[in-house]
């Protein structure tokens, strides 16, 4: 069960207090406090954990700070929607806005290989507005031989570069939670002039542990993906792994399937799921053509493959994209077949702006017309 207080409730108040106080009188019940930070309120929801079933719903609706109580299903519980569309979505970080209303796009390097890259890549994105990347320093192979990424010896330059071109936040992966510990210490180490997302790639999906240690820490969201041979219910547990830790800054990204039914393609393209995901959570939700696709093939109506499906995951609703770009691909040390051009990153955000004013236009076609009086 959660309790939602109303908003903007002060923790010194009586109301809050007498509210706490009779929760707390409960017997069998542990609470649980979630500040939730929307775009013009702070919401307090209290999550009440245990033998709920027999508790009346509308005494405690009745408490001075309560604002409306949910009745939760067993699954997903801090990040689920839990059928009400009232729900806050999302939370703010370093001055970027993360919910199911809008969009960011993180283009950059599937792996950080040199400085110079690195340099090209962020100063392409300063000249076309963008504010986010993606930096891959820690890479999970399949091949114990290939580049492991430079892991915490790149750090301090991506993050001065990203200082210098007004880069805010970068999607990082991590594979172990000491990563975090190199992480803030290179961000000390140059004055914190950036922000990292904390990615969860789709081999560690199911990683509990990893999962747990991330979510303890409540400094970095996270970009989880959904694993790419389990079910979606399954990832989405993955999710909530890392509420139930204490961090609900989660921002939930698909990137295609694994199968050789999706030949040509390197995965089969899910981002049909994308309007699932926001009923059944109040996940941001993410996209990833370039892993889904995986190449830069083109087809003959003269657009990238690459393209029709962030298009496809935009007109559906998509929060972020994240994509692989790249000043030289032939000599990208990781994943350069699918990486795209710096000269084509206009034309990518252009194309994103038609889809999301499609996108735009549909969800008006479907408002509940106001009746009139
Ligand atoms: C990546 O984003 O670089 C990556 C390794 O993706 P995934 O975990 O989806 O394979
Ligand atoms: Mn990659």
């Amino acid at each position: 069960m959660i309790v939602i207080l109303r908003p903007d409730t002060d923790e010194n108040s009586t109301a809050f207090k007498k509210t706490w106080d009779y929760l707390e009188d409960l017997k069998n019940i542990r609470l649980q406090k979630h500040i939730v930070e929307g775009k013009f309120q702070k919401l307090t929801e209290i999550y009440l954990f245990g033998d709920t079933a027999t508790l009346n719903k509308e005494a405690i609706e009745a408490l001075p700070a309560v604002e409306r109580v949910v009745r939760v299903s067993q699954e997903y519980r801090i990040l689920g929607r839990h059928k009400d569309r009232m729900r806050a979505t999302g939370f703010d970080y370093n001055g970027v806005r993360f919910d199911q209303d809008n969009l960011n796009i993180f283009a950059g390097l599937c792996a950080v290989d040199t400085r110079e890259h690195v340099e090209l890549m962020m100063k392409a994105l300063k000249e076309n507005g963008q504010v986010c990347t993606r930096m891959g320093a820690y890479k999970p192979r399949t091949n114990p031989y290939s580049f492991q990424g430079h892991g915490k010896e790149c750090l301090p330059y991506v993050f001065e570069l990203a200082g210098k071109y007004g880069i805010k936040i970068i999607a990082m992966e991590i594979l172990h939670e000491d990563h975090i510990d190199e992480i803030n210490e290179a961000l000390d180490l140059t004055g914190r002039p950036t922000g990292v997302m904390l990615q969860v790639g789709t081999r560690n999906t199911q990683n509990f542990e990893l999962l747990k240690s991330i979510g303890r820490q409540n400094e970095f969201p996270i970009l989880l993906k959904r694993g790419f041979g389990i079910t979606l219910n399954e990832s989405l547990n993955a999710a909530e792994y890392l509420a139930s830790e204490g961090n609900a800054k989660v921002v939930f990204c698909l990137r295609g399937m694994k199968t050789s039914f999706s030949e040509p393609h390197r995965n089969m393209v899910d981002f049909s799921l994308v309007p699932a995901i926001k009923r059944l959570t109040r996940m941001p939700v993410c996209i990833d053509p370039s892993h889904s696709v995986g190449s830069r093939e083109t087809s003959p109506d003269g657009i990238p493959d690459i393209f029709h499906a962030t298009a496809q995951g935009i007109i559906s609703g998509a929060n972020m994209v994240l994509v692989d770009f790249h000043p030289d691909p032939i000599k990208a040390l990781v994943d350069g077949p699918q990486a795209l051009l710096l000269k084509e990153l206009p034309k990518f955000l252009e194309d994103i702006n038609i889809a999301r004013e499609a996108y735009e236009k549909r969800k008006n076609l479907f408002k509940p017309s106001k009746t009139v009086k």
